[in-house]
């Protein structure tokens, strides 16, 4: 039996008070909570939210992270920087960073490689276009973003994986993914990863699913066999919205 997690990425929103503000809530509100718990805010405010997660039963992650370890890249955090604010997990492969900022697999794949390296979890998004899954390749691309982003990995490091679907066509749109179309792709996925990692670990691996998820939807998804938790984006901005989806039954 898997375990639910649920993570809120905060992307580009909120001064240190108000993530302050939400961290605290949060904190108060799923302090019962049975899933496992994530909130991604931004790099400024990473070390505010630390301080108040710090001993609850909610990680910290950051959004994004540099290739390199550390040098001279102009505007980019590294891996080591983000190890010292207490992060736990980081975010790769959003398709905000592979589309807006044109991050490729291989850059990704990188950034995976060095985040396990460092001890750190890794939730590696996946998730294909509207033009892509009308020309029926939906699969096509999850399976190319998973294999290469997941290249060069061990398999004892792959137990710090989560892998995230996220339809681009979803993502802030209102427009989710039906469950059994989520759930088509998700268990697509854990047979990549049983041909990469083995049975026992396609199994293990949790699969979150992420687009346009809400307080009425998430039960629905998270009730199909492979989905195993949400990477939520919009409704992860305010308790109101993230705490019912965080405490699904
Ligand atoms: C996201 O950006 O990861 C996301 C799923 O956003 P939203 O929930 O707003 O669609």
């Amino acid at each position: 039996m898997r375990n639910y997690y649920i993570a809120g990425n905060w992307k580009m929103h909120k001064t240190r008070a108000e993530a302050a503000a939400l961290a605290q809530a949060l904190v108060a509100q799923l302090k019962d909570g049975k899933h496992k718990y994530l909130v991604a805010p931004s790099f400024t405010a990473l070390e505010t939210v630390a301080a108040i997660v710090k001993g609850s039963n909610i990680l910290l992650g950051a959004q994004n992270m540099a290739a390199e370890e550390q040098g001279a890249h102009t505007g980019e955090v590294s891996v080591l920087q983000l190890k010292d604010l207490g992060v736990h997990t980081v975010i790769l492969g959003h398709s905000e960073r592979r589309h807006t900022y044109k991050e490729d697999d291989g850059l990704i794949n990188k950034k995976v490689q060095l985040a396990l390296q460092h001890g750190l979890e890794v939730i590696l998004c996946v998730g294909e276009l509207l033009s892509e899954r009308e020309a029926g390749k939906a699969e096509a691309v999850c399976e190319t973003q998973t294999v290469q982003g997941l290249a060069g990995v061990a398999a004892a490091d792959f137990s710090r994986v989560t892998i995230a679907y996220e339809p681009v066509w979803a993502i802030g749109t209102g427009r989710t993914a039906t469950p059994e179309d989520a759930d088509a792709i998700h268990a697509y996925i854990r047979q990549v990863i049983a041909r990469l990692y083995g049975a026992d670990a396609a199994q293990q691996i949790l699969i979150q699913y992420g687009g346009s998820v809400k307080p009425d939807n998430a039960a629905q998804l998270m009730a199909k066999e492979n989905i195993d938790g949400a990477l939520v984006g919009g409704a992860a901005l305010k308790a109101d919205t993230f705490v019912p989806i965080a405490t699904f039954q």
